[in-house]
């Protein structure tokens, strides 16, 4: 491990660039038999590279789908090219957030950042998949959880798929980023009503090796539960004990975003941390209080360590709901 945790080394992908889509770095098999179109994203973000080692490792087994399409994709090349464990902050993308770049105004305007140019070319594929896996990791140590989608659009679906994949055990009805669509809440996604189901995990902390072990597991169950692959054939790589059937399903209501020149939080907060007590604080946002809004406001993500700017989510607070 180095001094800024990186226990993980950044796979060579250069290998899969050439793709077999006419587009770098996106393969598609087709089984030739009815199915689902099931797709697979890494690196989103170039930093996380937990999804990079396992859509390596599994490209390099050479699994193609028993039924149906599957897509398999590397999202940020630029930012992930510029990864340097030394310097790990780097490389979480070049111009701007590529998870923050989904919405069609976006993706139809003039904007020309490396992010949303790449994101024009992943977007049919995106569009095509039935059902969607975005891999991610998270800045600070903390559980795994599943980023489900926004609450009243099209979460209901995304959990209840979370729960048949048996993990992480932190389920997260979500309000979307007030700066932009992520990948996960495009309009199919988003619709109670159509069947199309995008999960995006966040595997744990970037560069710790258990966040490679929940990366391979989400990844092999998610497909194994699409019918993709057969159990049978991935048992091995396989790990029960990361499973769970007590899942704690968290309902964000309120996403804090940095208004101004400061935010300090009041403690090194980590992540799941449930404060128990309404109007506590827990940060300052440009001087003014950011207050818990009820009894045992869960901690989801807080940004103590990230550089960030006016717009930035710097924590999103929820409760823990019942089912
Ligand atoms: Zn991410």
């Amino acid at each position: 491990m180095n001094k800024f945790g990186v226990e993980i080394t950044a796979p060579d992908i250069s290998r899969w660039k050439e793709g077999n889509t006419g587009v770098d770095y996106v393969w598609q098999f087709d089984s030739g038999k009815p199915g689902p179109n099931v797709m697979v994203q890494a690196l989103t973000h170039g930093n996380e590279i937990c999804g990079a080692i396992i859509m390596d490792w599994f490209l390099a087994q050479g699994y193609k789908p028993e039924v149906g399409v599957l897509t398999l994709s590397f999202g940020n090349l630029a930012a992930f090219g510029r990864w340097d464990p030394d310097n790990p902050e780097i490389s979480r993308y070049t111009d701007e957030d590529m998870n923050r770049v989904w919405a069609d105004d976006y993706l139809n305007s003039d904007k020309s950042t490396y992010e949303v140019v790449r994101a024009r070319q992943l977007l049919p594929f995106v569009e095509q998949a039935d059902f969607l896996l975005d891999i991610h990791s998270m800045r600070e140590p903390c559980a795994a959880l599943m980023v489900c989608g926004v609450t009243d659009k099209g979460a209901d679906k995304a959990v209840a798929m979370s729960k048949r994949l048996g993990l992480p055990e932190y389920l997260m009805y979500d309000t979307g980023h007030p700066a932009g669509l992520r990948m996960i809440e495009r309009p199919q996604f988003a619709d109670p009503k159509n069947p199309k189901t995008a999960i995006l995990i966040e595997c744990g902390q970037h560069w710790e090796k258990s966040a490679v072990d929940v990366a391979r597991e989400t990844m092999l169950r998610f497909l194994v539960e699409m019918g993709t692959i057969h159990e049978a054939t991935v048992k091995s790589f396989l790990n029960p004990s990361l499973h769970t059937s007590d899942f704690k399903v968290i309902e964000v209501t309120t996403a804090i975003v940095a208004q101004g020149a400061t935010f300090t939080f009041a403690e090194p907060y980590k992540g799941l941390e449930v404060i128990e007590k309404k109007g506590t604080v827990i940060a300052h946002n440009d001087g003014n209080p950011v207050l818990t809004p009820y009894d045992n406001t869960v901690l989801i993500m807080p940004a103590v360590a990230k550089q960030w700017k006016v717009g930035t989510t710097m924590v999103r607070l929820g409760r823990l709901i019942s089912d």
